[in-house]
């Protein structure tokens, strides 16, 4: 590099000066501008030092933006993989930041004042919820479906039955087949993609067969030329073979989900128990509505052998996951023992599904009347809410949208709101660009219009690095 481009590169010190409104740490700046100044060094071209600035406020405000902060879903996908799946409601936080804050009776017998077992309360009451004899957690869905295959499958007995049809990938990095893989099984595939029938499992079955297991399609569905046998007939095949049954319900709704309007029958835990599987399977964070975990319900000789296992110990889930699930059980309990109470439930998923159009079109209608002074055209719209999380892939629920059209581009506008304090991701469609208010709480509606009319206004300086609140 010539000379007086070296010349220009400036110092950490006078760039970290320039740098005053971020809230990051000064070492992890500091970090960040040496390593874009190595780059600099070793660019082709040299840089202006009016280029080399903006390059690292760019790098900044990319590293402040990966931190976690609460955003505001206006996407209507009320289990959003990507947006951190259930948001938890105030009862289940307060619970939460209580043990968190405290120490706390984790494994200790109030009773005998010694030692005791971890989450006795949360394993009995999750039972109760699931209909089962018995019910364990760890740390997700994934977890939950390792932990059943390493504990079952043997060098003796190596095989899983699994149908064609459900060799499914969920989200990213989680492939049935591969899951089997990692976990030492041998892949038994029968039927084809559309159709598998009892003769197919009962072929398939052999002094091998470590288990049949069945997956929920989760994030897609097949129609037209399908068929596969009742759950109860492979239940019986099983039984009559000496064979564990296992099912991976992957949302896994403890609820009638088909009393919310626009919503299809999911099978639940218990049911699915009664149907005769043995285990199964299924997360915290999708329609149950609680933290991260992944549940596993069944027969009470099969989840002791699982607890057990020493890969339990190295799945096990937090103090703060196990209080948050308890409180969100008991949530789910008080619900079920007064289905019609159209009290709070406490359960945000809940409050969102339960939400009447009405209630989000005078929502709609007094958010617009608070842009009505902007440079944008913002006028109330529809659109379908999901319920994502690969739960309920057919079906969908009204909504009402806020659509705007601002005058700045659909995607820039977009990009402003996604740096606002706190972030609003929305959607386009057509031109508009829309923000579906059935994932928005309420409380969130002020927030929600003040950052859309900092976003309206034409020159935003902002911070490069705004406080979390
Ligand atoms: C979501 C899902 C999983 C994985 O659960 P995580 O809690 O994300 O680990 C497994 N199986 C199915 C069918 C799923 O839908």
């Amino acid at each position: 590099m010539k000379r007086n481009a070296m010349r220009a590169i400036p110092s950490v010190d006078a760039l970290l000066k320039e740098l005053d409104n971020t809230t990051l740490p000064r070492a992890a700046l500091v970090v960040l501008i040496r390593r874009e100044l190595a780059s600099v060094r070793t660019a082709r071209e040299p840089l202006t030092r009016q280029q080399i600035a903006e390059r690292i406020s760019t790098s900044v405000g990319a590293l402040c933006r990966a931190r976690i902060e609460p955003v505001i879903n206006a996407t209507g996908v009320l289990i959003h993989t990507n947006l951190g799946r259930s948001p938890l409601g105030s009862e289940v936080v307060k619970t939460i930041s209580a043990v968190a804050s405290n120490y706390n009776n984790l494994e200790y017998d109030l009773t005998g004042g010694q030692r005791g077992g971890r989450a006795a309360y949360l394993e009995h009451n999750l039972a109760v919820l699931c209909g089962a004899e018995s019910a364990t957690v760890v740390n997700n869905g994934a977890a939950a479906l390792v932990l059943i295959l390493r504990h079952f499958v043997t060098p003796a007995r190596p095989r899983v039955i699994i149908s064609r049809g459900e060799l499914i990938q969920i989200g990213g990095g989680f492939r049935i087949p591969e899951i089997l893989e990692a976990a030492g099984a041998e892949l038994c595939e029968v039927g084809t993609t559309n159709k598998t029938t009892l003769i197919d499992y009962s072929r398939a079955i052999s002094k091998q067969t470590a288990m049949v297991l069945k997956v929920h399609r989760s994030n897609f569905f097949m129609s037209g030329f399908v068929d596969s046998p009742a759950t109860e007939e492979i239940a019986a095949l099983a039984k009559k073979m000496k064979m564990l049954f296992v099912e991976d319900l992957g949302s896994g709704a403890t609820m009638p989900t088909e009393a919310f309007a626009g919503l299809e029958h999911e099978p639940t835990p218990s049911e699915t128990l009664r149907r005769g599987v043995d285990l199964v399977c299924f997360s915290g964070d999708k329609m149950l509505g609680g933290p991260q975990a992944g549940i596993i319900a069944g027969k009470r000789k099969m989840i002791d052998q699982l607890k057990r296992n020493p890969l339990f110990r190295a799945l096990r889930c937090d103090k703060l996951i196990l209080a948050g699930l308890q409180a969100t059980v008991d949530l789910h309990l008080a619900m079920q023992s007064d289905p019609t109470r159209s009290a709070d439930s406490g359960l945000l998923i809940v409050e969102m599904l339960k939400t009447s159009t009405a209630a989000l079109r005078l929502r709609a209608e007094a958010i617009v009347a608070a842009l009505a002074d902007l440079p944008l055209s913002a006028t109330i719209g529809s659109g379908q809410s999901r319920m994502g999380g690969g739960a309920l892939p057919r079906s969908s629920m009204e909504s009402v949208t806020v659509d705007l059209k601002p005058i700045t581009p659909l995607d820039a506008f977009a990009a402003r709101l996604r740096s606002a304090s706190p972030p609003v991701i929305g959607y386009v469609s057509g031109n508009r660009f829309k923000l579906d208010l059935r994932t928005v709480f309420p409380r969130q509606d002020a927030e929600l219009i003040a950052a859309l009319r900092r976003a309206a206004e034409k020159s935003q300086a902002g911070s490069l690095c705004h406080e979390i609140p």
